[in-house]
């Protein structure tokens, strides 16, 4: 191991040589290696905008899709704005995190009622936007306008921790507060050549070279200004946050089928991904709380065999659920429940479970099962449990 750094020393700052140098050298390397997405095809904010909130999801690659279709459903901020919430986390369903879907729907409106449909540029503007923090106000206002406001996600952090040798946990404020210091700094040093590309180079070396694990140092177009590699500390930085517990939770879905007809739940306002569809499903009593603990349409649905099982996580919450066939005993349903067609469930907007459990349940196994249980249904007896 090698001589130890600490971010108060001298050194964790950024000497004007140091950083014109840093910035030279990542920058050339970014204009060969910039990866051909299809939000950098031009720098307009509203996409710079939809993307950067995309990524804060999910990685690059996954991102694409759920980009390309969110751009040509919703085209511009007026459209977005116009748009009722239902078809925005339709279109957002799978990406998780479904508020931020929702503060994406609520800034559009206000963009058009305070900015005239145009993406303010300046951050203090960006920010006054419902959902849009530090992050994607730096990024659209230094990708998509060129001013040199910084920006740092996990990429960034992670670069910037190594470069510069920073020794706090990394979910601790001391290192935000450094990391966010730092990115200010040479944001402003790059200025002149781009504070975008800047940005965008610190991003991507953290994405392709500077990667979590085993970090590509020999490839690396700034290793001449890295402490960790000087160091031989690369492997241990980032320092690592202080993980919570996992908090294991039991989940039991009902899995309703008439035709190609599946029984669905609306998520109850003001919860966990308010207004999305979901299997109608319940927690055993004992185990901790995720969803809402009574199941609507009392007594009217009986389940029967458990037909499968899939494990699921939200946050810190690892999910098990156990897939019961049951069937609907009324003549008719009533919100939040709905007999959805399966050509319907896509536009729906359906939590990540569901999918994973509807998945789960068209597999033939399951699907043999669940014919099973529909021929030995009287047998059945009780509620869902
Ligand atoms: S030399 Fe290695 S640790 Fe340092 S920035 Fe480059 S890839 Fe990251």
């Amino acid at each position: 191991m090698g001589t130890r750094s600490t971010i108060d020393r001298p050194t964790a700052g950024v000497s004007p040589p140091h950083a014109a140098a840093l910035v030279a050298d990542l920058l050339g390397w970014f204009a060969g290696a910039r990866r051909d997405l299809p939000w950098r095809r031009d720098r307009d904010a509203y996409r710079v905008w939809i993307s950067e909130s995309m990524l804060q999801q999910t990685r690059v690659e996954a991102a694409v899709p759920y980009f390309e279709r969110f751009v040509a459903r919703f085209p511009t901020v007026a459209v977005l704005a116009a748009a009722p919430v239902e078809a925005v986390l339709a279109a957002w369903s799978g990406l998780g995190y479904y508020r931020r879907a929702r503060s994406l729907h609520a800034a559009a409106r206000a963009v058009v009622e305070r900015h005239g449909g145009e993406v303010p540029s300046e951050r203090e503007a960006l920010l006054a936007l419902p959902g849009i923090g530090p992050y994607t106000a730096g990024a659209v206002a230094s990708i998509a306008f060129d001013r040199p406001e910084p920006l740092v996600d996990g990429n960034v952090a992670r670069v910037l921790s190594r470069l510069f040798a920073l020794d706090a946990p990394s979910d601790s404020a001391r290192f935000r507060a450094e990391s966010w210091r730092l990115a200010g700094e040479l944001v402003r040093v790059a200025a002149p050549h781009g504070p975008g590309d800047w940005n965008q180079a610190l991003m991507e070396l953290g994405a392709v070279v500077c990667v979590p694990r085993e970090p590509r140092c020999l490839a690396c177009p700034v290793k001449a200004h890295c402490r960790a590699i000087a160091d031989g500390r690369t492997s241990e930085l980032p320092v690592p946050k202080r993980r919570a517990q996992p908090i294991d939770v039991e989940v039991h879905v009902a899995l309703v089928r008439d035709g190609d007809r599946v029984l669905v739940a609306q998520r109850p306002p003001g919860g966990r991904m308010e207004g999305l569809w979901e299997l109608p499903a319940i927690e055993p009593s004992g185990a901790r709380r995720l969803h809402a603990a009574e199941w609507p349409g009392d007594g009217a649905l009986i389940a029967g065999d458990e037909i499968g099982s899939v494990a699921h996580s939200i946050t810190c919450h690892r999910i098990r659920a156990r897939i019961f066939a049951a069937r609907w005993t009324a003549s008719d349903t009533a919100p939040p429940l709905r007999m959805a067609r399966a050509d319907e469930l896509g536009a729906l907007g359906l939590t990540g479970l569901a999918s994973k459990a509807l998945r789960a349940s068209s597999t033939e196994a399951v699907q043999r099962e669940s014919r099973s249980a529909r021929r030995t249904r009287d047998a059945c007896a009780g509620r869902v449990r």
